[in-house]
């Protein structure tokens, strides 16, 4: 099969569809892999990288859609792109089509078929294609969240882990998911004073299990979010509906019981946001202030770290990669319902539930 990676065009995104190292293993498989040259930049990885794992370098994005059998990315495609998507080519890559009715029509226009990062899933009912961002942008969390803490940006002027007499910052993390216990590990780690609050209870017997003297859970009243929030420096908003828009936790009225100056790090921005004064910011610009409170709401935060962003993505998709391009889609997807679950689009029909309910399309 000819596998094709083109440039990532959305603005500020320096993610790749394809590492080196997954190159490798495509070319090992007997596939040809077409990389735009500069693909790799903005993630650290030059063009000699990839021909050095076997790939070919192509000049211009044109020429990799009229010539792969199936293009893999990051971003959902620009309406540029989907201009150029044809009939039986195979796309893979995140698309998120259910608030997006432009891309959905395109898609379907296209004839491609179209797999979604988001919607593959896994044998524990998680989604294996979402989890390593969400470990990147929790992990990301505490770090943003003590540079905004920082008295030059509008913070209390807390340093995370304090020092021999001063105690630690304080940090509530709302939602123990993914994004939660990653943010949690890294803010106890950095010396912080840790509290997980969700309304899962076995998910808080597990974090309990694993994690008991690293630090504490609660569970998600609002009395409970309310108290604690009053006393902490940082608080990262995790939690996730799936499928539906975050809780607003925290209430413009509510900020006026915060400590002057305490940051918010609302990683759920991307669904709307757990704070109700939250509003997605980007990484040139990505904290302001509301009463005297600082918010940090960037709503790509794997992003900024797009070198590790692609390496962890790549790990994750490369399995499913190689069995599209090993099998075609239709055996793969015949092998695997997992792989299935992420098929939205096929010869001008939607094949995913949910979208179709979000947009009004039968499936
Ligand atoms: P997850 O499903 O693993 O975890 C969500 C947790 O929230 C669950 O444990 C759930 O029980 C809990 N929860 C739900 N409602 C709650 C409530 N009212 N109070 C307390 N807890 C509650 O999800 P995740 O992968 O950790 O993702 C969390 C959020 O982060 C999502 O909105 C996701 O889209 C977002 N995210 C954003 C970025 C970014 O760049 N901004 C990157 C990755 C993920």
């Amino acid at each position: 099969m000819k596998i094709g990676c083109p440039t990532e065009i959305k603005p500020q995104e320096f993610r790749v569809g394809l590492t080196p190292n997954a190159a490798r293993e495509a070319v090992a498989h007997g596939h040809t892999v077409l990389i735009q040259s500069g693909a790799g930049t903005g993630a650290g990885f030059d063009d000699a990288a990839y021909t050095d794992a076997g790939a070919r370098i192509i000049s211009s994005a044109e020429e990799i859609f009229a010539t792969a059998d199936m293009i893999v990315k990051v971003k959902e495609p620009q309406p540029g792109e989907r201009k150029m998507l044809r009939e039986g080519q195979l796309l893979f890559t995140y698309l998120h089509l259910a608030p997006d009715p432009e891309q959905t029509r395109d898609l379907l226009d296209s004839g491609c078929t179209a797999i979604a990062y988001e919607t593959v899933t896994d044998a524990a009912g998680g989604l294996p294609l979402l989890a390593p961002m969400s470990e990147v942008a929790g992990r990301l969390a505490p770090q943003v969240g003590a540079w905004t803490l920082q008295k030059a940006n509008g913070g209390r002027g807390v340093l995370m882990g304090g020092v021999p007499g001063v105690g630690p910052a304080r940090v509530v993390v709302i939602g123990g998911g993914v994004v939660g216990t990653h943010a949690a590990r890294v803010a106890a780690g950095m010396g912080a004073d840790v509290t997980v609050l969700d309304r899962s209870l076995p998910r808080m017997r597990y974090l309990d299990d694993a994690f008991a003297g690293v630090f504490k859970t609660s569970f998600a009243s609002a009395g409970n979010t309310a108290e604690l929030a009053a006393q902490a420096d940082m608080i990262v908003g995790a939690v996730l509906i799936p499928g539906a828009a975050a809780p607003k936790l925290i209430s413009r009225e509510q900020l006026s019981t915060l400590k002057p100056g305490a940051a918010l790090v609302d990683v759920a921005i991307d669904q709307g946001g757990c704070f109700e004064t939250s509003r997605a910011t980007t990484h040139e610009d990505p904290i302001y202030d509301v009463d005297g409170i600082m918010h940090y709401c960037v709503a790509n935060m794997p992003g900024a770290v797009a070198r590790t962003s692609t390496i962890a993505l790549g790990n994750a998709t490369m399995p499913f990669m190689l069995a599209l391009a090993d099998k075609g889609w239709k055996q793969a997807c015949a092998d695997d319902p997992h792989l299935l679950a992420g098929l939205n689009v096929h010869a001008g029909q939607l094949t995913y539930y949910a979208v179709g309910k979000a947009l009004g399309i039968d499936v």
